[in-house]
């Protein structure tokens, strides 16, 4: 999860006792979700580190006959439960690295799994071992109460290196799996989420010539260039989209080189840019007005050079794998009556539940489901979004319950008939 400022939406969650919803997850399920979650919290899972957290939920997909379990080649963790007849398949998708804790800031113990006040703490509750909890619970539960008889099949990708990479590793499971239907399990309150804006990470270079600042003459600064391409940067019309909002283009950090530069003229300077990305922006359409900027400016003054790029990066799985990618993770929406949203609403409203219909103000694996696979894809999780990377991270307990029965009844509704 990407964090964006948090608009509070009113809450999705019903009657906690509401007849149906007991009728599914019964008082010894909810122990077992709980408890299920408070393990998967005391297994520290730092993005490149989650082997642990996979062997643990592998093991609960084992112990809860699970009929298709694999590890890919980034450590994704990936299981399945199987219906006795051909049908869509519904990946539900979370991912199963967490950001660092400061411990000394934390009140709580951060890998505790502690449970107060109606509440489990730690990190990675709320972004998103709690909902990754609430899946894999959801979908054994659905499967033996059926005894296998629906059509189609659930499975559940627990997914590597999402905090710096959304959507890369879920490539490999959506390419394996082909699913039908997406359900991504970032935080929503128990709200439906019916899409997001992307984002991208936009690298603007300048050039120029060292020489000694006692005689600047000689040299061209980079870091002038760079200050009249940035003033140049915020005369660009923002993109906007009725339903997403703006595509801001916001300036996040700025380097000279060489660095410290003791008695030198910069001869090179980088600024980074965060892009909320509307849907139907490209990677072209994106860098077009930027490189007709940049154009301009060399126009006007031949001895102006510069460059505009997507950032990349490169990290390495547990397994050993390299993970890269460019920042540019797309966004999407769908309309409200969009087959699938209707399918995933009318399963929330089975299981009791009175989500409001609106979009994720972050970035998700749903970039990749939705915005370059084309998979229909809806978000519906535990908690609030402004919990996620927070000191003191926690999930209410009824949050938590209420987005496993949410999980069963979408597959009831999509499944059963
Ligand atoms: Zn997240």
């Amino acid at each position: 999860m990407k964090q964006d400022p948090e608009k509070r939406r009113p809450t999705g969650a019903s009657d906690i006792n509401d007849p149906e919803r007991k009728a599914m997850i019964t008082r010894e399920r909810e122990d077992e979700i709980l408890a299920l979650c408070q393990e998967l919290i005391r297994i520290p899972s730092y993005s490149g580190d989650e082997k642990g957290v996979g062997q643990a939920i592998a093991s609960f997909m084992e112990r809860m006959g699970f009929d298709d379990i694999w590890t890919d080649t980034y450590g994704n963790v990936v299981g399945g439960v199987k219906g006795s007849r051909p049908g869509k398949t519904i990946l539900f998708d979370g991912h199963i690295d967490t950001v660092p804790v400061k411990s000394e800031d934390w009140t709580r113990d951060p890998f505790g799994g502690e449970r107060a006040d109606g509440r489990i703490y730690g990190r990675g509750t709320s972004d998103m071992k709690g909902a990754v909890a609430a899946m894999l619970a959801a979908c054994a539960y659905f499967a033996a109460d059926r005894k296998r008889d629906f059509a189609g099949a659930a499975y559940v990708s627990c997914i590597v290196h999402e905090e710096c990479f959304e959507g890369v590793a879920a490539r490999e499971v959506s390419r394996r799996l082909k699913p039908d239907y997406v359900v991504i399990g970032e935080a929503s309150e128990l709200n439906l989420k019916k899409g997001q804006r992307g984002r991208a990470e936009i690298v603007l270079e300048t050039f120029g010539k060292p020489a000694h600042s006692a005689n600047p003459d000689a040299g061209i600064n980079a870091v002038y260039r760079m200050s009249r391409l940035i003033d140049a940067v915020r005369t660009l019309p923002e993109t906007t989209h009725p339903v997403l909002g703006k595509g801001i283009l916001e300036l996040t950090d700025i380097k000279s080189a060489p660095y410290p530069g003791a008695s030198v003229v910069p001869d090179y300077c980088r600024a980074t840019y965060d892009r909320r990305l509307l849907v139907g922006e490209t990677r072209e359409s994106v860098l077009k007005p930027l490189q007709d900027l940049i154009a301009r400016l060399e126009a006007a003054d031949p001895t102006f050079k510069a460059r505009v790029s997507f950032a990349k990066g490169e990290e390495t799985c547990y397994t050993g794998a390299a993970i890269s990618g460019e920042r540019f993770f797309p966004g999407w929406v769908y309309d409200e009556d969009h087959p699938w949203v209707a399918t995933a609403l009318a399963g929330l409203r089975r299981a009791g539940l009175n989500p409001t219909v609106t979009q994720y103000s972050f970035c998700t694996n749903g970039s990749h489901y939705a915005g370059e696979a084309g998979i229909p894809t809806i978000g519906f999780g535990p908690s609030r979004e402004n919990l996620a990377h927070t000191i003191d991270e926690y999930v209410e307990e009824t949050q938590l319950i209420g987005a496993a029965s949410g999980y069963y009844g979408i597959l009831t509704e999509a499944l059963c008939k």
